[in-house]
């Protein structure tokens, strides 16, 4: 296997509508690798349809993307993304909901007036943003707003009033839940009790909300623009509307369908004008059509409407697939089960029938997943020819989703290229290649093997690692053996050995160490407490002997290429120093933004985007300071009554006494603590770290996030360059107020909470 470099991207600003079931990706990554491996014009299959962004993305990059799906809310969401109507389609269509006759109102004044509240303060009458419930409660116990009259805002306790409105409300609830009801199953229909179970997820007045907008639809004479447009709006409010906003927020990104103990009631009609917002910041024309039509060689989408394996295999004959790209899915019986009641919402039931399943499943769980996975993969290799690359992309990753996706390729005959993970937090970024269709025969999986290439990662990183990596270093080992699954198994016994095969790797060898409060497997660190000492032969995995140098901690190394990165490309965007770096610390090795941005911060300026190396920290001023410095502890040391010689090329300075040493100091311009303590030679008690003051936040990021690091760093002082200068400057200085002071020199804590990966 060759370790690709992970890809870097940009976050979306926006990351548009329905955005918390959305797979999140950054911009950039696709375009960057598509060219890589086949010609713009070319014809790319998405056989997901998980992410508009990236079908988006690709075809603006000038690829034919033929994009398979089967969800008619994501089908939706990829057309809209692709041609969206104008703002002024979107505005006219949300004037024209707006002004439709309710009795004597008009229904936008009438839905707004669901949201009035009285301000605590003034007493006027304004709306809430939102309400705020507890599980099972029959009214709200407090309100959300900003009043525009006296500016009071915040949480306040809900009043007699929003209590006795919401039971009001209530109280005819049954003829709209019964509608909403209706729109999506017959009365006979079997699934109806689902749908019913899915529509429990929708209080009194956001479902009289929907159901009120949503039964004017068609008696509303709008152009198709329009009613494209209003769907995508009711869409944001129908997403809204329901009760999985947990308060206060802890879970973001909803899987399941559980109502929260405390949660958000938000004020639709809000929500319907921040739509239009989030839905105009998406506006870009690409060309789109349905298969089989054909599109042009400047790119486009081509959308087939179904499942993956209802895609002919004439496909391989009428368009060569160069290239496979895709956001792998992973089970959401939230978005899953929601799309389908909205499908009805928004279209009626003939839109829900196909998706209809999608009611009914109830659970989705990893063996499940790899199952479907694997009926995916395996179509999906009949459409290709020999070779085609496919780049999948896996976000939010854990361990089990890692082995499913990993598990169900394999078995469908792709051979694995590269597997690039940053953090838990990015999605890893994988490359196959459809194989040979040889079916091969599994072999046995070997745990010597898993534990070899666990502590072969451990060597490379020469730092502990998550539990997520060592997982993903035991899998490919399997991958590479073809032991991830013998072939009578099912998924779900081939998961569950596969877990339990890299567990019993970890904990039955004593070279591996656990850094973790709590007693499970997959929390916190592993790192090994028999590393390769520094400057040892060693041959790494790929076959390469490494100098000493390899023995550095990951975090060590990547402040060197940072460091030596910006010297020679002063004023860089954050962007090019991840394009530098990533190819440097392949696959399993990528350093995570938060490393790279520590080492920035401790060395770099930034203006206006770009950084650059702070004046004291330009190569030759930097080395004028360590000769300074060593001049210092040269001073200090005779006013102690020491005698300093130097080791070492002039790092370590040793104070010594009768011929006895007495203190050693080690001087580093950098953070590299761990090559520092590793280097010296004296006991721990008696050696002292000397550090830039501007290297004591990198050193404590690097303290922070590696518990052995931390522990050694323990045993040895550091002290600033600030601490001599003080020093030198006493009028009495004897031996004892020298010890005091300098065990009074802390690292300050690293600053920034991001700074925790
Ligand atoms: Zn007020």
């Amino acid at each position: 296997m060759d370790y690709q470099a992970y890809i870097p991207g940009l976050s979306p600003v926006e990351p548009g509508p329905l955005a918390r079931f959305m797979p999140p990706l950054e911009d950039g990554v696709i375009s960057a690798w598509l060219p890589l491996h086949a010609p713009p014009g070319s014809w790319v299959l998405d056989p997901f349809g998980f992410s508009r962004r990236l079908a988006l993305e690709a075809a603006r990059a000038g690829y034919r993307v033929l994009v398979t799906v089967n969800n008619p809310i994501t089908r939706f969401l990829l057309e809209m993304s692709a041609q969206p109507p104008s703002e002024t389609d979107f505005k006219a269509a949300l004037a024209d909901i707006s002004a439709v006759k309710k009795g004597e109102e008009r229904l936008g004044a009438h839905l707004q007036s669901l949201y009035l509240t009285t301000c605590e303060k003034c007493g006027s009458e304004i709306y809430a943003e939102s309400f705020l419930w507890r599980r099972g409660e029959n009214a709200p116990y407090a309100r959300v707003y900003t009043c525009p009259n006296c500016e009071d805002s915040g949480e306040r306790v809900a009043t007699p009033q929003d209590i006795e409105k919401a039971k009001r409300i209530a109280g005819t609830d049954n003829l709209h839940r019964s509608r909403a009801l209706e729109r999506v199953t017959a009365l006979e229909d079997e699934d109806r009790v689902y749908a019913e179970e899915a529509i429990a997820h929708y209080l009194p007045r956001p479902l009289y909300f929907l159901t009120t907008i949503i039964n004017r639809l068609d008696s509303l004479n709008l152009t198709p623009e329009r009613r494209r447009a209003l769907n995508a709006l009711i869409l944001v409010a129908c997403d809204a509307g329901n009760t999985l906003w947990d308060h206060p927020s802890e879970r973001p990104r909803p899987k399941q369908l559980n109502i929260p103990s405390q949660f958000r009631e938000h004020n639709l009609w809000i929500q319907l004008e921040r739509g239009l917002s989030q839905w105009t910041e998406t506006g870009a024309g690409v060309r789109l059509d349905t298969w089989p039509n054909e599109l042009p060689e400047s790119g486009g989408i081509c959308i087939f409407e179904g499942r993956l394996q209802d895609l002919p295999d004439e496909v391989k004959k009428q368009i060569p697939i160069k290239a496979v790209i895709g956001s792998l899915p992973r089970p959401n019986q939230a978005f899953w089960t929601l799309s389908a009641l909205w499908a009805g919402w928004l279209w009626g039931r003939e839109a829900v029938e196909p998706y209809k399943r999608a009611l009914r499943r109830r659970r989705y769980d990893w063996a499940w997943n790899a199952t479907a996975l694997n009926a995916a993969f395996t179509h999906l290799f009949g459409l290709l020819h020999l070779g085609t690359p496919v780049f999948g992309l896996l976000s939010e990753p854990e361990p089990a989703s890692l082995t499913s996706v990993l598990m169900a390729a394999s078995a469908a005959g792709f051979d694995l290229g590269s597997l690039a993970l940053r953090t838990q937090h990015d999605p890893i970024q994988l490359l196959w290649t459809s194989g040979e269709h040889l079916r091969r025969q599994p072999n046995e999986a070997n745990v010597e093997e898993v534990r070899e290439a666990i502590y072969s990662h451990l060597v490379e990183r020469g730092e502990p690692a998550s539990y997520l990596h060592v997982h993903a270093a035991g899998l490919i080992a399997l991958v590479k053996s073809h032991a991830l699954k013998q072939r009578d198994q099912e998924f779900d016994e081939a998961l569950r050995g596969t877990h339990t095969l890299i567990q019993s790797a970890l904990e039955d060898d004593p070279r591996f160490v656990h850094y973790s409060n709590g007693e499970s497997v997959d929390t916190g660190l592993w790192g090994s407490n028999d590393l390769p000492a520094r400057g040892a032969a060693h041959t790494c995995p790929g076959g390469r002997r490494q100098g000493s140098r390899h023995y550095d901690s990951l975090s060590d190394r990547v402040e060197i290429a940072v460091v030596t990165f910006l010297q020679k490309n002063p004023e860089s965007i954050f962007l090019d120093v991840e394009q530098d770096i990533y190819p440097r610390f392949p696959g399993l090795l990528t350093p995570s933004r938060a490393m790279i941005y520590s080492v920035l911060a401790s060395y770099a300026e930034k203006e206006g985007g770009e950084w650059k190396l702070r004046a004291e920290d330009v190569a030759s001023v930097r080395r004028s300071e360590l000769s300074n410095i060593a001049g210092l502890i040269d001073a200090i040391g005779r006013r102690l009554g020491y005698a300093t010689r130097t080791r070492r090329q002039d790092r370590i300075y040793v104070w010594e006494q009768n011929g006895n040493v007495e203190r050693t100091f080690y001087i580093l311009a950098s953070a590299l603590i761990g090559r520092a303590i590793s280097e010296t030679p004296f006991p721990p008690e008696k050696t002292i770290i000397v550090i830039p003051g501007g290297r004591a936040s990198l050193a404590a990021y690097k303290a922070q996030r590696d518990p052995s690091l931390a522990e050694r760093m323990k045993r040895h002082q550091v002290v600033k360059y600030r601490l001599l200068r003080t020093l030198i400057e006493l009028p009495v200085l004897t031996r004892e107020t020298f010890e005091e002071q300098v065990a009074g020199d802390p690292l300050e804590k690293s600053k920034s909470q991001m700074m925790m990966f």
